[in-house]
């Protein structure tokens, strides 16, 4: 099946000064996609007839559907209209239909129009309107050989809903479009090279009409695999074969699919064992609570923290022995046993965990450098500790921390009974 392309044409000062972000092409891009149409380029001009109207000429060199946002205010700034005109020579003229629904538009808020509002009604006499059913400036929709131009306003809301009502049902009925489907499959515990070269092989006897991606974020890559067919059950179908060849391979790394937090897995993995847990974590700062609790539910299996960030704390309110502080120091494999164990049985939970380390950018010391953090996961079978050496930013520090605490919780509960 033919591929579909567009292009997003972003128009505005404001977008190139960094005082608006383009939030419109962000959300364009979303809904092409699932209309099955590929978008192969964004681009962003200023309000500057020359750079509209050269931009206008090198999308329809590249794109089938060419998008524009932005630039239909009524003031003399907004350029879109008159470089449409030019681009379609063609002259503007009132539109009678667009002229009754502006009217209507100022009569429905009790306001006068003024000539700059009539003006709104002025179109390019080259293209067919698109009623913008919230706003004054309407769609203007260009047809060019095989080629669409649509031209929408910049206010987001606006252009949502011309969108969703007006143009890609237009866009649907006008190309035949293949089904675009994504499963995104999300690991954690492995850098992004490190998962490349476990699935290499996989990687390439991956079938033509499915592409993999890689989505490195803080602690965590998503692997994302996109089909394209005319099927989306056999799409489906094909994705779960791959996910199924992929397991083996990455098994461990993978903790979930679409949009599944990993705090949202980890909750999930408690309660299927109806476990409680508890936490003390020190250099993560209530973070890992947070994460922990941001999840809707969470009562079921969490039970508490402490957040025993002065030594003080760690040995009156937790119970951390002295003698462990001063000989191992806080930042120390037998001082996360204690916190681990200690929080556990102080909360009557099935699991405590904890966190200690030296997220930065003081208190290092040349044996332990700012990264370093020690963690500990600690049930009534096994306690299990990690050293990790994350990065000198204090933030990712913190998120990392508690990301690899949850992961070790993941990787360390008992076998659902
Ligand atoms: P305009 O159609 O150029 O008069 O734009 C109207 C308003 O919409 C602007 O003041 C911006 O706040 C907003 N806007 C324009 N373009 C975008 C865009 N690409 N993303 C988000 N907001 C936008
Ligand atoms: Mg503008």
């Amino acid at each position: 099946m033919k591929k579909i392309y567009a292009e997003i044409l972003a128009i505005g000062d404001e977008l190139l000064y960094g005082q608006t972000l383009d939030t419109n092409s962000h959300w364009i891009s979303g809904e092409l996609d699932k209309a099955g149409i590929k978008v192969i380029r964004r681009t962003t001009v200023g309000d500057l007839e020359q750079d509209i109207l050269t931009a206008f000429a090198e999308a329809e060199t590249r794109a089938d559907i060419i998008l524009i946002t932005g630039g239909l205010g009524p003031t003399s700034d907004d350029l879109t209209k008159p470089c449409l005109c030019k681009y379609f020579n063609c002259g503007l003229q009132i539109n009678e239909e667009a002229l009754a629904e502006i009217t209507q538009f100022f009569k429905s808020r009790g306001r006068e129009l003024t000539e700059l509002n009539r003006q709104q009604a002025a179109l390019p006499t080259a293209c067919t309107k698109i009623t913008n059913t919230i706003g004054t400036a309407p769609g203007m929709w260009f047809s060019k050989g095989d080629k669409i131009f649509m031209s929408m306003p910049g206010v987001p809301h606006e252009m949502k809903k011309m969108m969703t009502e007006s143009v890609i049902p237009k866009l649907l009925e006008k190309f035949k479009t293949p089904i675009i489907h994504h499963q995104i499959i999300k690991t954690v515990g492995i850098g992004e090279s490190f998962l490349a070269d476990k699935i290499s092989e996989w990687e390439k006897s991956l079938p033509g009409h499915l592409k993999l991606a890689y989505l490195p974020s803080l602690g965590e890559v998503k692997l994302r695999l996109t089909g394209m067919g005319s099927s989306l059950d056999d799409l489906k179908h094909d994705i779960a074969d791959q996910i199924n060849k992929l397991k083996p391979l990455a098994g461990d790394y993978i903790y979930g699919y679409g949009e599944d937090a990993l705090e949202f897995v980890v909750g999930q993995l408690l309660r299927e064992r109806r476990l409680t847990i508890s936490v003390a974590e020190s250099c993560t700062g209530g973070y890992l609570s947070h994460l922990i609790t941001s999840i809707p539910g969470s009562s079921d299996y969490f039970l508490g923290s402490i957040i025993p960030y002065a030594y003080e704390i760690k040995m009156r309110q937790l119970g951390v022995k002295p003698e462990t502080l001063e000989k191992y120091g806080a930042v120390s494999e037998p001082t996360i046993i204690e916190m681990a164990n200690i929080v556990r049985a102080k909360f009557n939970a099935d699991i405590g965990v904890a966190t200690s380390g030296i997220a930065g950018p003081g208190g290092a010391t040349p044996e332990k450098p700012v990264g370093t953090v020690w963690i500990a996961y600690s049930d009534k079978h096994q306690t299990v500790t990690r050293k990790l050496q994350l990065s000198k930013d204090r933030m990712i520090n913190i998120r990392m921390a508690s990301m690899a605490v949850l992961n070790l919780i993941r990787l360390s509960l008992p076998p659902k009974s």
